[in-house]
């Protein structure tokens, strides 16, 4: 235990959460299967782009000393998209063309069909037309060879669309990691049952599965279990095999929180005993031999929610190999009030606008503690204020940690 942080602030458990955040191992899929995917590989391009040397509006092509306002050339052909042309276009002469199609050899600019009249097989300019207009060179965009996207990328549509173009039909991609998930409680019940006394519906693992799929994880929902030595040991060491386990409940200094004791018994080597922040203070990172990274986050919804997001979300970001992985803070303007801080961090949940200057600006949910998932649905962003800070004066700047892109 020698190396386990007992009370580590935030900063110290998100550096730990780096250290154990290595890159999992890759696989080949096919680009169909790819979205959302990280890249694991460099992609390079088998060929130039465009291909060749060919026009971006629907017209006639021309050799650029002809393409005078007033000039008439005869035309002598045409060219549509997907055909090619070998013969000279000489001085004098016109091709009808199409966006798209390869320029004949010769040409070099094409006029727009819309400035030209054309009477039988004579076409009259009206307007000029310089070197290159219209045209998009051979290689323009890139040479063969040249790297389209870096590893470490997500693929998205566009990066897809990448892909096909540079003639990577499959692409190396990191595993997505399991994570397996498990929920702590006696009280729990599922959303299908209405609770009887006593009892509360489990809100945390269909919110963990969630987070885990968004942040390109494979979920292994393991549900929930009792209060119970035995079942908790059979279902969390059900869990170690995965490369990720994430436990909510049972972790604070209750009669029945019996979760610690079980995963260090089960050989689980604590690297964070607690964080210094409010809420999600008992928050346990841990690792097991099998290479499995355990986080048993609090039960509390929003407890759990903050430490899924500032520690077990960078950690799968790590193990994808993202190079963007990386918390995303920025300094927003707060027209609110938030309350003085206290012995320990705080994080607030708030939504991200923008002020008719374009300042970013924060304001605060309405929001009664950690137990409350209602006042926290909608926010887009968590307000980070430091311990001991007095309530903050409307108009102050703060640090924010953006939940959506902005
Ligand atoms: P614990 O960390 O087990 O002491 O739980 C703290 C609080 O969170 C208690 O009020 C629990 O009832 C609640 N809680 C624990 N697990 C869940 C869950 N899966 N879904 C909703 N609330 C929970
Ligand atoms: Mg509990």
């Amino acid at each position: 235990m020698d190396e386990c942080l007992h009370m580590a602030s935030v900063t110290e458990a998100v550096d730990v959460v780096r250290s154990i955040a290595t890159p999992g191992s890759t696989e080949s899929v096919p680009l169909s299967e790819a979205l959302g995917r990280v890249l694991a590989e460099t992609v390079r391009s088998d060929i130039d782009h465009p291909p060749f040397t060919k026009a971006m509006m629907d017209g006639y092509a021309l050799r650029s000393e002809d393409g005078s306002a007033g000039r008439e050339l005869s035309i002598v052909g045409q060219v549509a998209a997907g055909a090619w042309c070998d013969d000279d276009l000489l001085a004098g002469q016109a091709v009808q063309i199409n966006t798209g199609a390869p320029l004949p050899p010769g040409a070099d600019a094409v006029i727009r069909v819309e400035d030209t009249t054309v009477t039988g097989d004579r076409v009259k300019l009206n307007a000029s037309v310089a070197a290159g207009k219209n045209v998009t060179i051979r290689g323009e965009y890139l040479a063969s060879g040249e790297t389209v996207l870096d590893s470490g990328r997500r693929l998205g549509p566009v990066e897809l669309g990448v892909c096909a173009s540079a003639g990577a039909a499959r692409v190396v991609v990191r595993r997505r990691p399991t994570v397996s998930i498990l929920g702590t409680g006696d009280e729990l019940v599922d959303v299908s049952v209405k609770p009887s006394r006593g009892q509360i519906r489990n809100s945390n693992t269909p919110m963990m599965r969630a987070l885990v799929e968004q942040a390109g994880g494979r979920c292994a929902d393991h549900g929930t279990v009792s209060d119970d030595v035995g079942v908790l040991e059979d279902a969390i060491a059900g869990g170690l095999d995965s490369d990720f386990l994430c436990l909510s409940g049972g972790i604070s200094m209750g009669a029945f929180d019996f979760v610690p004791a079980i995963l260090e018994k089960l050989g689980v080597r604590f690297l964070v005993r607690k964080v210094s922040m409010k809420p999600g203070k008992p928050t346990i990172i841990g690792v097991h031999d099998s290479g499995c990274r355990v986080f048993a986050l609090p039960g509390n919804p929003l407890s759990a929610f903050v430490a899924f997001w500032l520690f077990v979300r960078p950690a799968i970001d790590g193990f994808l190999g993202l190079g963007d992985g990386e918390l995303r803070w920025v300094a927003a303007r707060t027209p609110d009030v938030l309350p003085a801080t206290g012995a320990r961090e705080n994080f607030w949940p708030g939504r991200l606008s923008l002020d008719g200057n374009g300042v970013l600006t924060v304001s605060r949910q309405a929001w009664q503690g950690s137990g409350d998932l209602f006042g926290f649905a909608g926010a887009s962003a968590l307000i980070r204020r430091s311990a001991d800070q007095s309530e903050s004066v409307p108009g102050d700047n703060v640090r924010v940690l953006m939940l959506e892109r902005f």
